[in-house]
């Protein structure tokens, strides 16, 4: 890769027709036109807060250095930002009066409300720029090793770098932009933010199965999205149409994995809110989070709701009685041992070497306490577990 550095552009240069979109929250062109400042693979705006553009801004005022700013050379005179898209927006953004920031007296200002010599100490300053050639692929992989000053690229960021194209355009067409109204109902059951690029990750991860890499290398140069925003909105559909109620604890669940494992199977609604209704009242459930599971797999894997278990003060009182008693009759302390055909029909387990247990199952309404509490060895009690 051949680089050359950059010594006499400044920021006047840079933020010559400098263009933002403020729908799409991106910085798009500068440089008299010469410059692509967003690139397709380079994620979106996330200065915008008040702290990281102002921050920019100061630094210049200071005469701080902004850092190395990359730019790959498409041909004689076109430039796309390598790494620097965030910093140049930011100036590109305060230059149009896009957002202020506070003088000495703490006042807001604008860039036309500074002091001319300020105006002219910002217009003049140079950055520091490097200018790379080579192939594709090769600054991508220098893209994907490059942490970018500030804020680090995610993974589905990197993979939008690596995988740039018509299907990555449309993706983030779709899943990365926060003005579209689905976003709201999609966060019922989704986490992050789209401008991160967490509802593309989705989409995708939910359609290639976990395979995501493979997903956008095979479906790049593809001009529509038309299978992952189906399947997407198949998923969203369906867990809508079973799950009729919306808990917060149903975000971010692996809803591609129980779509794909539940799908075929029928389930009446109303049953199902009531179903949910009852485990999020019920004290013993400690994991909200498995309910939803627990009833698509047919209310029976309570693992899955992590139930509150016996009190060592309760388990100690439990084994000492059952000890006491199995021993009298040469039998087993572990009531299922003791009835069984092997040696362990007369043994006496420690009680390091037991578990608690549920008489009456917990699912089938037995409470977690002394009166329903029965010390088993840890291989029965595994085996009673797993019916
Ligand atoms: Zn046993």
């Amino acid at each position: 890769m051949k680089t050359t550095l950059r010594t006499d552009i400044t920021v006047k240069d840079i933020c010559e027709g400098f263009v933002y979109n403020e729908l799409e929250g991106k910085g798009l062109f500068g440089l008299s036109g010469k410059l692509t400042i967003q690139p397709e693979y380079q994620r979106n705006y996330i200065y915008a807060d008040g702290k990281r553009d102002v921050a920019v801004i100061e630094s210049i005022l200071k005469g701080y250095p902004l850092g190395l700013i990359y730019f790959n050379t498409v041909s004689a005179d076109k430039f796309e930002v390598l790494d620097g898209q965030q910093r140049i927006t930011s100036i590109g953004r305060f230059l149009t009066s896009k957002f202020a920031i506070k003088d000495e007296h703490g006042m807001e200002q604008y860039f036309s409300g500074i002091a001319s010599d300020k105006q002219e100490l910002i217009l003049k300053t140079k950055l520091l720029i490097y200018e790379c050639e080579g192939e594709e692929s090769e600054i991508k992989e220098w893209f994907k090793t490059i942490n970018i000053a500030g804020v680090p690229l995610n993974n589905q960021e990197l993979l939008n770098a690596i995988y740039s194209g018509p299907f990555v355009t449309l993706g983030k067409e779709e899943f990365s932009n926060s003005q579209n109204s689905n976003i709201q109902k999609w966060s019922a059951y989704v986490t992050g933010s789209a401008l991160r690029q967490d509802f593309l990750a989705c989409a995708l991860d939910w359609v290639s199965k976990g395979n995501v890499s493979e997903y956008m290398s095979r479906h790049r140069k593809q001009d529509n999205i038309k299978e992952l925003k189906t399947y997407f909105n198949s998923v969203i559909d369906w867990i809508s149409s079973i799950f009729t109620d919306v808990e917060s604890e149903m975000r971010g669940l692996e809803w591609g994995r129980l779509y794909e494992t539940y799908k075929k199977q029928a389930y009446d609604h109303n049953k199902v809110s009531k179903q949910v209704k009852e485990l999020y009242s019920d004290s013993y459930v400690k994991n909200r989070r498995g309910v939803f599971e627990f009833i698509l797999g047919g209310s029976s894997d309570t693992k899955l709701l992590d139930v509150r278990v016996f009190d060592e003060a309760t388990k100690k009182s439990v084994y000492g009685k059952q000890k006491t008693e199995a021993e009298k009759k040469g039998i087993s302390n572990c009531p299922l041992c003791a009835v069984g055909n092997n040696t362990n029909k007369t043994k006496i387990w420690t009680i390091a070497e037991m578990d608690a247990d549920h008489v009456s199952a917990w699912s089938k309404g037995g409470a977690t306490d002394i009166k329903n509490c029965e010390m088993l060895c840890k291989t029965h009690n595994r085996a009673k577990g797993n019916k």
